[in-house]
């Protein structure tokens, strides 16, 4: 315990105070295996929060891509390397055909710097919609975009914030296609708004699947009329999949395709490179070739060999290991114990997700749906006491976050619940 105070007071010394750190009694990590972590102490948490090793902690081929590579070369993108060719090539032939071309980077923040760009080269304008509850990233112009961490000096004339989609509380009062109506209409209001101001409209940015905004189970075609909306205005369509891209969500590779969207520019992030920083963005090539010409981008560090071979590792043991179809599986079968245990206590409201990323709404009472958020940090914090990392998110702050890396199985699952079914008890 001495040496954790120690290690805090040297780490708000150096870099700095603010910089935030999870739990009461907060994790010092040393070492990880697929979808465990140890202590410094030794001892072993289930990890059921992070998405970045999405194909599991320290996963030896990708470990060995990275070694090999680093071993044999490492340069910027102003040489020839098949490197990066392969791993576009592997890349774009995930999504639609149209989106065919691709930029690297090494963030989902420079990802979304440059995909507003390209929507800006595109459009000649420069007008944002977002959520009103989404963060995007913490370049100057993404942090304009994120109300969960909103910019020093307030945002920008050219953002409009719409309603964060919630379906435990659908706009209107009422779901389904009304829903999505009225989602849309907030959509066109803000269109209508960019407009009239001198930045016009050019782009509707959007998580597909809200991951941040607390993952809300949509009704389906719910963005059809509000991407049909951002098209009639002349506006380009940004899928941000950061979150829920590679699979995770069980039934498709891509959040936007699960949404049964076509966007005209997707943003990459977090598991790109499980845990190297690898980010990117897919466009078609005209999108692509107009912002180039416009911007004559550059990143010396995007698009590295390294980079590339850690990147099409994950790729590799994606297919081989048929990870999509396990999230699938086992995240059904984790909902449907999260659902039996909502029959055994009051404070689970609703219950969620999609894949390997869901999650229960904690409410003080299921009538007025009154959010249990202080009742969620005690939640997450009793379960990092009993060995089992999670987080919370949503509107309400109140949603548990589980985001387990993708071998996550039914055992782990088990585990989860039974010690959820623990903590709980003992509130
Ligand atoms: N978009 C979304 C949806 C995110 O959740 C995040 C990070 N949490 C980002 C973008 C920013 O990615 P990065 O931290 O790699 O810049």
């Amino acid at each position: 315990m001495a040496g954790e105070e120690a290690l805090r007071a040297r780490r708000e010394k150096l870099l700095g105070r603010n910089m935030s750190l999870f739990y009461e009694d907060p994790v010092h990590l040393v070492k990880g295996e697929g979808v465990w972590l140890w202590d410094a102490d030794g001892k072993k948490y289930l990890d059921c929060y992070n998405n970045v090793p999405h194909v599991g902690h320290c996963h030896p081929r990708v470990v060995e891509a990275i070694c090999r590579q680093a071993s044999t070369l490492n340069t910027h993108t102003r040489y020839l390397h098949e490197g990066i060719l392969d791993y576009v090539e592997r890349l774009t032939a995930t999504f639609d055909e149209s989106l065919d071309t691709a930029i690297l980077t090494c963030t989902g923040s420079e990802a979304n710097d440059v995909a507003l760009r390209m929507a800006q080269a595109v459009t000649g304008k420069t007008g944002v919609i977002a959520t009103d509850f989404t963060y995007h990233g913490n370049t100057t112009a993404v942090s304009q975009l994120s109300t969960r961490m909103p910019p020093v000096g307030g945002y920008g004339g050219h953002v409009r914030h719409v309603p964060a989609p919630d379906a435990y509380r659908p706009l209107g009062g009422e779901g389904g296609a009304a829903f999505a109506a009225a989602w849309a209409a907030k959509v066109e209001e803000a269109i209508a708004s960019l407009q009239e101001s001198p930045f016009g409209f050019s782009a509707l940015i959007i998580d597909p699947f809200f991951a941040n905004e607390g993952f809300p189970d949509l009704p389906e075609n719910f963005l059809v009329p509000a991407v049909a909306a951002v098209r009639r205005a002349g506006g380009l369509v940004i899928c941000d999949e950061v979150q829920p891209g590679f699979g995770r969500t069980g039934t498709h590779m891509w959040g936007h395709q699960k949404a049964g969207i076509a966007p005209d520019v997707v943003t990459l992030g977090k598991p790109m490179g499980n845990g190297h920083p690898v980010g990117g963005v897919v466009a078609n090539s005209e999108t692509l070739n107009a912002f180039r010409k416009a911007f004559r981008y550059f990143n010396t560090f995007g698009g590295n060999p390294v980079s590339c071979a850690a990147a099409l590792a994950v790729l590799d043991v994606l297919e081989d290991e048929k990870l999509q179809a396990n999230a699938l599986d086992v995240g059904a079968y984790a909902r449907q114990g999260l659902q039996n245990l909502a029959e055994k206590h009051a404070l689970i409201g609703n219950v969620r997700g999609s894949g390997l990323f869901f999650g229960a709404e904690l409410v003080l009472d299921r009538a007025e749906k009154t959010p249990a958020s202080d009742i969620a940090t005690r939640v997450i914090n009793g379960m990092r006491e009993r060995g089992v990392l999670m987080g919370k998110l949503g509107i309400h702050q109140n949603a548990t976050k589980i985001r387990p890396p993708m071998p996550f199985s039914k055992d782990n699952a088990d585990l989860m619940l039974s010690t959820l079914d623990d903590v709980l008890g003992g509130l």
